[in-house]
């Protein structure tokens, strides 16, 4: 095993089950629990980052008239409406899982985030999610998981993508000869504008030498493959080796 500590980023879309109309897609949580659960038994520590778009985006909210703060806190709770959710499904399936907020929430809904208590959660072997993004209007949870990957110093963030298997020059979808990269570099993606993350999660990936991997997360045991290389992905790095 290449990692000890990884973070997970989860978005909040790739939650929702559409066809059933559904925000949070329970089986699929349950899924994420049972390979959870297998790469803890591997003595990997594991933190996890989950989005909110399956409820709401700030940005999308602006467009129609929420004032763009606001509009972000509202997204910042519905993070934390998502990791309330995969708290409770990763417990059913007996994972021990605290949820750590970076806004303050009622203690009585979950733990406000402190550095050291995060990091002693994950070195006793619980799985920690973190709620609220990284507290702020403006930001997305892409930049919410390098900056927590930063603090808890993960070694890596795995980033699980809808279908897509990877990072290509162009969009494989539109353009057959696309071609997939096997490793990347953080200034390959800046200065190439490629779309995989926002500008501001892929400098502080590079300032603090995270590694990202990128992967398809309706492979079968996604997780679990992507870490043991064994899944198609791109490892995106700060050096070219
Ligand atoms: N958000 C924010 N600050 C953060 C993280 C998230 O304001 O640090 C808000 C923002 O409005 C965003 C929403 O929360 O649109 C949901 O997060 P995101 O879009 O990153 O979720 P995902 O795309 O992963 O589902």
């Amino acid at each position: 095993m290449k990692y000890n500590r990884v973070l997970i980023k989860l978005s909040g879309e790739g939650l929702a089950n559409k066809d059933k109309h559904l925000a949070i897609d329970y089986e699929l949580v349950q899924k994420f629990a049972v390979q959870l659960k297998e790469i803890v038994k591997h003595n990997i520590e594991v933190a996890i980052v989950v989005g909110g778009g399956n409820f709401w985006r700030g940005t999308s909210a602006a467009k129609n008239g929420i004032n763009r703060v606001r509009a972000d806190y509202i997204g910042m709770l519905a993070t934390t409406m998502n990791a309330l959710a995969l708290q409770s499904g990763f417990e059913k399936n007996g994972l021990h899982c605290r949820v750590l907020s970076s806004l303050t929430m009622d203690p009585k809904v979950c733990e406000v985030y402190i550095n050291e208590k995060a990091k002693k959660y994950l070195s006793d072997g619980e799985v920690v999610i973190f709620a609220g993004g990284t507290g702020r209007p403006f930001f997305t949870t892409d930049t919410a998981s390098t900056l927590y990957a930063s603090e808890i110093e993960a070694e890596a963030i795995l980033m699980g993508k809808n279908n897509v298997d990877g990072v290509y020059d162009s969009d494989p979808k539109f353009n057959p000869n696309a071609k997939k990269y096997d490793r990347i570099t953080f200034d390959d993606i800046l200065t190439q504008d490629l779309k995989v993350m926002d500008r501001t999660a892929a400098s502080m990936a590079k300032e603090n030498n995270i590694d990202i991997l990128i992967f398809d997360i309706n492979e079968e045991n996604a997780l679990l493959r992507a870490i043991n290389n064994e899944i198609p992905n791109t490892i995106i790095t700060k050096n070219k080796e």
